[in-house]
């Protein structure tokens, strides 16, 4: 069965190509009638259980246009579960891009969504959609003014000091990052037991236990 991320995913492809596409079927058009709207809704999957919860946690944490799902099987949803805690521990308004499983393995695509600045000088609000050209003109230059400020900032123990604590905290996370992923290269994506990685004849690959392969008709990748 075609699933919605897959269908998301050919979308892309045929717009890459500028929709001539012979994939550009019906059916996909048909399907995705409102593609942003789409994108944006929340797509908590049906068998989450009592992760439900959680995983609406994370997809919120996931920007306009980017996709509000997340693209693996159940066998690995407590490990990012376990990942989200200790990232929002760190993170408490960290930004998730995409969680899914790629060539078999697991690949989270985050930012924490803490940037360093003075807290008695915040970064100068952009005019926004009304702004007229003088407006962003105007914008602009203080922009300009407060990237200096913020240089010399930078510069003071205070912003030295809050500076390497937020490096800190990003090497932690990709040291979290990476330990999930590889957890997720020895969990079976299905069942959650411990697998390997394992590949069809026609070289689909995926992390999966002995049972799980055999039903589905993988071998191990290594043969
Ligand atoms: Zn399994």
């Amino acid at each position: 069965m075609v699933g919605v991320a897959q269908l998301v995913e050919l979308l892309v492809v045929v717009q890459a190509v500028g929709g001539s596409s012979p994939l550009a079927h019906p059916y996909v058009w048909d399907t995705l009638v409102d593609y942003q709207k789409l994108l944006n809704t929340p797509h908590v999957p049906e068998d989450a259980g009592e992760h439900a919860e959680a995983f609406a946690r994370m997809l919120a944490r996931i920007p306009d246009g980017w996709g509000r799902w997340i693209s693996c099987n159940r066998g690995w949803y407590e490990l990012l579960v376990e990942l989200d805690e200790q990232l929002s521990a760190l993170f408490p308004s960290y930004i998730i891009h995409q969680v899914k499983e790629k060539f078999g393995g697991l690949r989270v695509y985050w930012e924490s969504g803490e940037a360093i600045h003075d807290p008695n000088d915040p970064e100068p609000p952009t005019p926004g959609r009304e702004g007229d050209e003088e407006e962003w003109e105007a914008w602009k230059e203080r922009h300009a003014a407060w990237d200096e400020r913020l240089d010399a900032y930078l510069k003071t123990p205070e912003g030295k000091a809050r500076d390497a604590d937020l490096k800190r905290r990003v090497e932690l996370a990709d040291k979290l990052v990476n330990a999930a992923e590889a957890r997720a290269a020895v969990t079976c994506e299905i069942c959650g037991k411990p697998g390997q990685m394992h590949r069809t004849r026609g070289a689909w690959y995926k992390t999966l236990c002995q049972e799980c392969a055999q039903r589905k008709d993988y071998i191990p990748a290594s043969e």
